[in-house]
């Protein structure tokens, strides 16, 4: 006998249908709820969370549906970061554009997965038609594929995985992915500016080369890496021995969205064999507006990174890999028979991803990129981009400010200088002063090192943040600060 209460557990029967449009419509309103509060952050401390939740997660009998989302709206969502919130202006952690939320509802009702056709069916080509276009974007040839990923984290790994394996097998005609790796393994060497994402690193030991593998080489005055520099640094690792198997360009440094001069890179890798990779996790969105062209050289990668949930604004996770050419891909591919014989007609991804169960993440950006199209998506780019030059010129023109850099893309580095202190004081102002403005909730910005001193960074990821927006947030800051000033730093001083 079935339990009276089952059909409402699924879909697939007229009480299911009601109980999900129910509950979603409970959820949505949860949701639209904690997207539009006066401020970004409740403040709340990680201790007072943990006393307000239930201590049984799993009760003896469940609370129900409505109460369990009612006491998530209470207890979780009214104490999370508002990612919509036009003060929100830290990470770069987009507000969720609204056919990519549209889409997340299908993509989890559906349920599709996307590791083989007979668990997705019209699922898998709308991928294959989504990383085709993105490599159309890119300029890539007519032989590119790719795959989406969880984001910039698994895209870099996959690559340099690709890159190692392509390099063992064309030069010590060896096959990592049947003998592991080569006995030269100690000498392989990635490299890639000193700005470039700490991904890099974190692959390296993943690929058992470990983070010493990782050879930076200097950023010029626009944090770019020094073209001349990389010459120099190939040229020592030659005389040492070391094999290149990646030069690693980034479009879009975390800090200052730097772009990396990949005309320069893409020529210095192919003279050396090695694998080009372009993290273009943060600034591929560049792609989608005229100024495109600052990407040049990006169309003769080996592959690229880019991250649907940055500057294309599609809710986490979603990011995806390109390669130039489809085959390579099959350095990290197997078959197997459940799931993708070698002789099935059908197109089953698995083969070219490091998940097997895979989300159908491709809808948010198809949904998205159908619904807009280019112009729209520009217009959303843009925008962010031109309050960060707003932004900076506000914080260039207001004395207690110091602007640390013109913003590439839409971080803006700036540092509070309120009054004569030493530099070591003004570090512990401007570090006390970022964590007090988080508690205080009233605006969430980020810090970061520049030149070897405390920093304070505003990315600005939402269309919506205006200009009073950002000096709101400066004032919030200023506010904080002062409490801090006349305790610790003065008692300091004295
Ligand atoms: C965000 C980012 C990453 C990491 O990507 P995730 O999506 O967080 O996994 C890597 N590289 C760059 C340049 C990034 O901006």
């Amino acid at each position: 006998m079935k339990p009276d209460d089952l059909d409402e557990r699924f879909l697939g029967t007229e009480a299911g249908e009601r109980a999900y449009r129910a509950a979603t419509e409970r959820a949505v309103d949860a949701a639209v709820d904690a997207t539009d509060t006066e401020e970004p952050f409740s403040g709340v401390e990680p201790d007072a969370v943990r006393a307000a939740l239930p201590d049984d997660v799993l009760p003896e009998s469940g609370v129900g549906l409505d109460a369990a989302i009612d006491e998530v709206a209470d207890d979780v969502l009214s104490n999370t970061v508002n990612a919509s919130h036009p003060r929100t202006a830290a990470h770069l952690h987009c507000p969720p554009m609204v056919p990519g939320l549209a889409a997340e509802t299908m993509v989890a009702a559906t349920n599709q997965s996307l590791d083989s056709y007979d668990q997705s069916g019209a699922a898998t080509v709308v991928e294959e038609r989504l990383v085709g276009t993105l490599g159309d974007l890119f300029g890539l040839d007519e032989g590119a594929d790719g795959v989406v990923t969880s984001g910039g984290t698994q895209s870099n790994f996959q690559a340099l995985l690709l890159a190692r394996d392509r390099y063992c097998l064309e030069r010590f005609d060896h096959d990592v992915q049947a003998a592991g790796l080569p006995s030269e393994a100690e000498d392989l060497r990635l490299v890639c500016s000193a700005e470039a994402h700490f991904t890099g690193e974190q692959s390296a030991h993943h690929l058992g080369l470990g983070h010493d593998a990782v050879v930076t080489v200097e950023t010029d005055d626009d944090h770019r890496m020094d073209a001349d520099a990389l010459d120099e640094t190939l040229a020592r690792l030659d005389a040492d021995g070391k094999e290149v198997f990646a030069v690693v360009g980034t479009a879009g440094t975390t800090d200052f969205g730097a772009i990396d001069p990949l005309d320069a890179l893409a020529e210095r890798a192919a003279a050396h064999d090695a694998w080009f990779h372009v993290d273009a996790a943060f600034g591929g969105a560049l792609a989608l507006t005229d100024d495109a062209d600052r990407l040049a050289g990006v169309e003769r990668a080996d592959s690229v990174s880019v991250d649907f949930h940055k500057l294309f604004f599609q809710p986490i996770s979603c990011g995806a890999l390109l390669v130039a050419e489809r085959g390579e891909f099959g350095y990290a591919a197997r078959n197997d028979d459940y799931l993708n014989p070698a002789d099935s007609a059908l197109p089953n991804l698995v083969w070219k991803s490091t998940q097997t169960t895979r989300r159908f993440d491709a809808l948010k950006p198809y949904l998205a990129f159908r619904a807009l199209g280019r112009e729209g998506f520009e217009t959303v780019v843009e925008t962010v981009l031109t309050t960060a030059n707003r932004a900076a010129t506000l914080l260039d023109s207001s004395p207690d400010f110091t602007l640390l850099a013109e913003p590439s893309l839409n971080t803006v580095l700036f540092r509070y200088e309120p009054r004569e202190l030493s530099d070591d004081d003004l570090d512990a102002l401007n570090t006390a002063a970022r964590e007090a403005l988080f508690r205080d909730g009233r605006a969430v910005l980020a810090r970061t090192e520049v030149d070897g001193v405390e920093a304070l960074k505003l990315t600005l990821m939402n269309p919506l943040t205006t200009l009073d927006d950002v000096a709101d947030t400066l004032d919030a800051l200023r506010d904080v600060a002062e409490d801090i000033d006349a305790g610790t730093l003065t008692a300091r001083d004295a």
